[in-house]
């Protein structure tokens, strides 16, 4: 608010009673979005620098809502976060995730590992491996043909979190850190987590061309991975010249704008079958 004085208030009290119906409204409609086929899942590729080949997918929510339009993820996972409606949630994209997968793999299209994004509420779940397991079962798809990306920064007990991250490991699914570099304790866990892969932060590809602290944390992320044996992937590449500079630097891997945006099913398996000439 930047006047004072009754005006402001008003204007204050309004923009917050229209957030708080708007987040209502949201509330339930999210809960009747799975039954009612609103979810859909984009997958965008993960590429390998070598022969620009691509070597897996992530798999990113979409809600498209009748009224309210398609519903950005940024806005509606901090919601089902909050009010734990991210547990099916996460449940139902695994699960559809998995399926797509072993689908595609059945075509006869280049078989792929797919990351799929996983809350630390979901995690956190007694029976979360249980699901994870049953997933796998249920839809045919073999193990290693899976990845989690979780956010580190967004543990509360790191001892839990890697006491089930450690069997989910030993199930043969791997394990990705998700926006790494934004945590404030990134590096002191990484000896403990059980980790495969560090995802390097968009906030440090956007400027790595142009801005000495954002390569030089690449960087040190290279280095400790490497020390570490772990891999590393750059997200959120949008030009070549951020494209050079992390190849420059022994980068391998990256996802973004300048390979593909995430793409519908359809449009993913298009996309597949092109790329099979690699
Ligand atoms: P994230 O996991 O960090 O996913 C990367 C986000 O960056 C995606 O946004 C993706 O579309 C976007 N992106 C990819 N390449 C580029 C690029 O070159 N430039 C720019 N500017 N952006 C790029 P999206 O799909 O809107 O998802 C936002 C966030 O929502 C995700 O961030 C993730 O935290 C969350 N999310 C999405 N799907 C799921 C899900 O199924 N479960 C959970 N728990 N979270 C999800
Ligand atoms: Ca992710
Ligand atoms: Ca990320
Ligand atoms: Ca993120």
């Amino acid at each position: 608010v930047k006047k004072s004085g009754r005006g402001g208030y008003a204007l204050f009290t309004r923009e917050m009673e229209m957030q708080s119906l708007e987040r209502i409204l949201m509330e339930n409609e999210l809960r009747k979005a799975i039954e009612l086929e609103q979810f859909h899942i984009h997958y965008q590729p993960k590429i390998s620098f070598f022969r620009e080949e691509i070597n897996g997918m992530e798999a990113l929510v979409r809600w498209q809502h009748p009224e309210l339009g398609l519903i950005s993820p940024e806005r509606f996972i901090p919601l089902a976060e909050d009010n734990g409606f991210i547990i099916q949630l996460g449940e139902w994209v695994m699960r559809r995730s998995c399926a797509q997968n072993k689908k595609w793999q059945q075509q006869g299209l280049p078989f792929l590992r797919v990351s799929v994004n996983v809350s630390v509420k979901q995690l956190m779940e007694p029976d979360f491996v249980t699901k994870v397991e049953t997933i796998l079962m249920e839809t045919g798809l073999e193990s290693c043909w899976l990845e989690i990306e979780v956010t580190e920064s967004t543990f509360v007990d790191v001892d839990d979190a890697t006491s089930i991250l450690e069997e989910i490991r030993s199930l043969g699914i791997r394990i990705s850190i998700d926006d790494f570099g934004t945590g404030y304790s990134s590096f002191s866990y990484l000896k403990q987590l059980p980790v495969d892969t560090l995802k390097i932060d968009r906030s440090f590809i956007e400027d790595i061309d142009t801005n000495e602290e954002s390569k030089a944390i690449v960087k040190a992320v290279l280095t400790i991975a490497e020390t570490l044996g772990m891999d590393v992937i750059a997200e959120g590449v949008e030009t070549r010249e951020q494209l050079a500079v992390l190849h420059e630097d022994g980068c391998s891997q990256a996802q973004g704008f300048l390979f593909s945006k995430p793409l519908t099913e359809d449009e993913f398996e298009v996309y597949l079958r092109n790329s099979q000439r690699y």
